[in-house]
């Protein structure tokens, strides 16, 4: 029934007193547009393009990679679509680049923007085909990188964007270095965008891909709000906007805490965002900020959702 009563909400994300924030879907390719569109996502926080590289002999070329950002593109006219350049690494290898040295820990080796920046020319080529297909569309492309540790990072690949011809790059807050500086990281990109998924597995240091952790996978955890607290306040100190595209953008109260700490936009899988619209269309920002500051201040993770759920009476 809740289900239900969320599907007749529609239209743009915004919380009960109007208080706007675009709801957008996270993608893996063309094949996700139609569930997109459905679920009336206002655009693309996330376009994994990773998928296109992956169990493949040869990179995709450059008409085959125009083609496909192109449909991405054309689905949300005059829309935001955020593309992430390819974040892959030991874990996920790719069969047209020298084999990486095996690493015992793939999630603390070259991943990543670290990958790219050691084979510049697959990111070049990536940017190239990306800004080609914007010319052709009047979407506005974005572009961000993965796996962005420190300043330097961030330089190196909004250069590479500019030089491109790409006039938007931000990048993805994940390493809990980088949410650290965020204050620093805002003078050199445009955007941030939260990948709560990595950033909970480095500040818990409990690896995503292992089971019997899952006390530690939980972006619940105070020590991962804080560090999204911290982002979105450098962001918003320095007029950036500051997105979450990670799982945790999916949980309709965690949702409104992350509003609350002052993320100014939602990406998440299609199917999640009417839960999402609805439970930010029963909640003012005033009650999103008290459940976000009271589950900032919680002991454990547990703590920090039932007391944000109190704080949260539309929800209930
Ligand atoms: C994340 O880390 O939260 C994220 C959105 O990226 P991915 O899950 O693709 O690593
Ligand atoms: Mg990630």
């Amino acid at each position: 029934a809740r289900e239900a009563a969320a599907a007749r909400i529609t239209g743009p994300g915004r919380t009960s007193d109007g208080h706007p924030v675009p709801l957008l879907a996270n993608i893996g390719g063309p094949q996700d547009l139609p569930a997109a569109l459905e679920n009336g996502a206002e655009g693309v926080g996330l376009y994994r393009t990773e998928f296109l590289f992956l169990d493949r002999a040869d990179a995709p070329g450059h008409d085959e990679q125009v083609a496909v950002y192109r449909t991405v593109l054309e689905a949300f006219p005059g829309g935001k679509v955020i593309v992430r350049t390819l974040d892959a690494g030991a874990d996920k290898p790719l069969a047209f680049l020298p084999a990486p040295a095996a690493e015992p820990n793939p999630a603390l080796g070259e991943r990543g923007l670290r990958m790219l920046r050691r084979h510049p020319l697959t990111l070049e080529a990536q940017l190239a085909a990306l800004a080609e297909a914007q010319r052709s569309t009047d979407a506005q492309a974005y572009v961000m990188a993965p796996m962005v540790t420190d300043v330097e990072d961030a330089e190196w690949f909004t250069a590479a964007a500019a030089k491109a011809g790409i006039e938007h790059a931000g990048i993805m807050v994940e390493v809990p270095a980088a949410a650290l500086r965020a204050r620093h990281l805002a003078g050199a990109a445009d955007f941030f965008s939260i990948g709560t998924n990595d950033l909970t597995q480095y500040t818990c240091a409990a690896d995503r891909e292992v089971g019997g952790l899952s006390r530690f996978q939980d972006p619940w955890q105070p020590g991962v709000l804080e560090l999204v607290a911290a982002t979105a306040a450098a962001a918003g100190q320095a007029g950036r906007p500051c997105g979450v595209c990670g799982e945790a953008a999916a949980d309709p109260v965690l949702a409104c805490v992350l509003v609350g700490l002052g993320v100014t936009s939602l990406s998440m899988g299609a199917t999640a965002l009417p839960m999402v619209r609805a439970a930010l269309a029963r909640t003012s920002l005033a009650e999103c900020r008290e459940a976000a500051r009271t589950a900032v201040d919680a002991r454990t993770a547990e703590e920090a959702a039932s007391r944000a759920r109190g704080h949260l009476p539309g929800l209930a």
